[in-house]
C-alpha cells in the first residue's frame, strides 16, 4: 500500500552517483523519505549521460571513488560544460587534500563516510536552499558592481564595461565567490578547462586587463586583489 506522506508539490530532484549499492540504496530511501525525488547510478559514466544535457537535477550526491570517470573528474565536467548543479560529495577518504581538491574543482559540500543519514538530509537541504535562492537573484552585486550573468553584462555605478568572454567569465566566478582566494591554477582549469595549453601568465594577463576596465586605480586594486603566493580574491 502506498505511503500517505505528503510530498513537496515539486519534489527536487536529486541525482545519486555511488557504486557501493548499499550506501546508494540507503541514501536514495533517505531521500526519498524526505519527499526527494531520486535518480541513482552506480558510476560515473551514467552519470555523466544523465547530466550532460540535462539541467533538470537541483542536486547530485557524488561519491569520489567511482569506477569508468570518478567523481573528481565527473564534477570538472560539469562544471567546464557550465553546469553548476550543486553537488554534494562523498569519500571514504576524508583527508585534509581530497576535501580542498573537491572543492577546488567546483563541489559545493563534502561528505566523509561513514556518514550518518540525518546529516546527509542536513546538507542536501542547506545545498538545495542555497541555490534556490541565488536562482531567484537575476544579478550578481557588489558594491557599485552589478553582473548580469543571464544578459552578460557588467555595470560599474552607471557604466557599462565592455569585457571579453573570458573577462565576464573570470568576474563572474570572482563575483560568485566573494573573499575565496584563487590560485591561477584553479583559475586556470575553472575558465580555460583542463585542456588549455598554457601557464598560469594567462591568468595574469587577463586579471589585468580586467583590472584596467573595472578598477578605478588598476595599480592599486580594490577588487581584484593578488595575495602574494597564492594567487587572487575578490574584494
Ligand atoms: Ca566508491
Amino acid at each position: 500500500m502506498a505511503k500517505s506522506k505528503v510530498k513537496p508539490r515539486m519534489a527536487e530532484k536529486i541525482l545519486v552517483v555511488e557504486d557501493e549499492a548499499l550506501i546508494r540504496d540507503m541514501v536514495t530511501v533517505a531521500l526519498g523519505d524526505e519527499g526527494y525525488e531520486t535518480v541513482a547510478v552506480a558510476d560515473g559514466r551514467s552519470g555523466w549521460e544523465l547530466l550532460k544535457d540535462n539541467s533538470t537535477f537541483d542536486l547530485v550526491i557524488l561519491d569520489l571513488m567511482l569506477p569508468q570517470i570518478n567523481g573528481l573528474d565527473l564534477c570538472r565536467l560539469l562544471r567546464q560544460s557550465n553546469n553548476m548543479v550543486p553537488v554534494l560529495m562523498l569519500s571514504a577518504r576524508g583527508t585534509e587534500t581530497d576535501r580542498v581538491v573537491g572543492l577546488e574543482i567546483g563541489a559545493d559540500d563534502y561528505l566523509t563516510k561513514p556518514f550518518g543519514m540525518r546529516e546527509l538530509i542536513a546538507r542536501c537541504r542547506a545545498l538545495i536552499r542555497r541555490q534556490n535562492q541565488q536562482g531567484s537573484r537575476n544579478s550578481l552585486n557588489y558594491e557599485e558592481i552589478n553582473l548580469y550573468p543571464e544578459e552578460c553584462r557588467v555595470v560599474v555605478g552607471d557604466k557599462e564595461l565592455n569585457l571579453s568572454p573570458k573577462e565576464f567569465r573570470l568576474l563572474e566566478l570572482f563575483m560568485s565567490h566573494p573573499k575565496r582566494v584563487w590560485s591561477r591554477e584553479s583559475l586556470l582549469e575553472k575558465i580555460w578547462g583542463h585542456d588549455f595549453v598554457g601557464d598560469s601568465k594567462t591568468v595574469d594577463v587577463h586579471i589585468r586587463w580586467l583590472r584596467e576596465k573595472l578598477e578605478v586605480d588598476p595599480s592599486h586594486p580594490k577588487y581584484l586583489v593578488t595575495i602574494r603566493g597564492f594567487g587572487y580574491r575578490f574584494g
